[in-house]
């Protein structure tokens, strides 16, 4: 029987939620994508960056370069060629 613990349980209710779930990579923290998109005095971060609402520890996503690929009904998409994760100043 596996034993679900009250962490993973948040994670699951997250998912049922329909939210994305994050976890921090300094303190493990886990919450949704939302939570992780604002500053702790509530103001939006700026797209790309993300910030745990536990330990404060701000990173942003780079992408890098631009490949074309083409979707089923033969439309273009731009996708990214590598993506980077960088440590920022923590935002108030
Ligand atoms: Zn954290």
């Amino acid at each position: 029987m596996v034993k679900i613990t009250p962490e993973a349980r948040r994670v699951l209710d997250i998912c049922a939620m329909g939210d994305i779930a994050m976890s921090c990579g300094k303190c493990g923290h886990v919450d949704n994508l939302m939570a992780f998109g604002r500053s702790p005095l509530g103001m939006d971060l700026p797209r790309g960056t993300y910030q745990c609402p536990a330990c404060r520890r701000a990173i942003e996503r780079r992408s890098k370069g631009c490949q074309i690929i083409r979707l089923a009904n033969g439309e273009p998409f731009g996708v990214p060629e590598r993506i980077e994760i960088h440590s920022v100043p923590s935002y108030l």
